[in-house]
């Protein structure tokens, strides 16, 4: 079988590659000009990563057997099985990462086009330490305007949702898939959902959470892999990367929609008793 050609598939294989590139592993993939040409199996670019000299990061822990790209902890499978490993499963933890390398990292990002409109990289704020990470979707004008995640009305919302689970905003940390604001709050394109996706992945590693809660459909269908909608799958349990993660509905929908309310909270109670949280009185 030929390697994977489709667009999507390319992008994210591109970005694996600047996503080497920026750790200084540049001469990794010397043999990039035969990749399209090659007949190969599909694992074929799992099998470089893992076998490549120069990568100083430790393999995910092992999965069992079953494992695929978003398996449901509980629940019956309703996602849509990733035809091949995904970017996600053949990322490697990188040894020894922190919030901070990864920051020095990102560097003042100019790898997609989202960097041209951008005031200032959001790049996450919080515990390093977190339980529990909240991811979204990207900065809109607030966020773009100040460098922080979540501070404008969905924030707020977002706020008071973590003290209802008798949390504190800095006992939790919150992020995005990309880090720069789309223009016009549009959705971010799949390319550039692939070229800040590792970074993403590297926070989520370097923090170790107990839990992920994914809120909207660009964060759990980029960190599921899946286009399936969110209304299918969201309160439910997955392992990413042998991490639990769930998705809700993303705050700007709640305040589009303050009936869901009452879904996102069902799901949040799930995620406290996964964490052992009491509701403050
Ligand atoms: N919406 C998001 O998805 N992220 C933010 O940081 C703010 C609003």
């Amino acid at each position: 079988m030929d390697l994977p050609t489709s667009p999507s598939q390319r992008e994210k294989i591109e970005a694996w590659l600047r996503y080497y590139e920026d750790l200084g592993l540049g001469e990794f993939y010397k043999d990039r000009g035969d990749m399209g040409k090659r007949s190969v199996r599909p694992h074929r670019a799992t099998e470089a990563v893992v076998s490549a000299p120069e990568v100083k990061a430790t393999p995910p822990k092992p999965k069992d057997a079953t494992s695929v790209a978003a398996v449901p902890v509980e629940a019956p499978p309703v996602l849509a099985a990733a035809p091949a490993p995904s970017l996600f499963e053949i990322l490697d933890r990188v040894e020894n990462d922190s919030l901070q390398l990864i920051r020095e990292n990102l560097g003042e990002c100019t790898r997609c086009r989202l960097h041209q409109q951008r005031h200032k990289i959001v790049f996450g704020t919080g515990n390093p330490a977190a339980d529990l990470v909240f991811v979204g979707e990207g900065p809109g004008h607030d966020e773009d305007i100040q460098g922080q995640p979540f501070v404008g009305r969905a924030g707020k919302l977002l706020t008071q949702m973590i003290e209802a689970m008798g949390l504190a905003r800095e006992d939790v940390y919150i992020c995005n898939v990309v880090k720069c604001r789309p223009p016009e709050n549009r959705k971010p394109e799949n390319d550039e959902v692939a070229t800040c996706s590792p970074y993403l992945i590297r926070q989520l590693d370097a923090i170790q959470p107990k839990a992920i809660v994914c809120l909207g459909a660009t964060a759990a269908q980029a960190l599921l892999q899946t286009q399936d909608s969110i209304s299918r799958f969201r309160g439910n349990w997955f392992d990413f990367r042998n991490t639990k993660l769930m998705a809700t509905y993303h705050p700007a929908y709640l305040l589009r929609n303050p009936a869901a309310k009452s879904e996102v909270w069902k799901d949040l109670q799930k995620v406290m008793a996964h964490l052992g949280l009491k509701r403050k009185k």
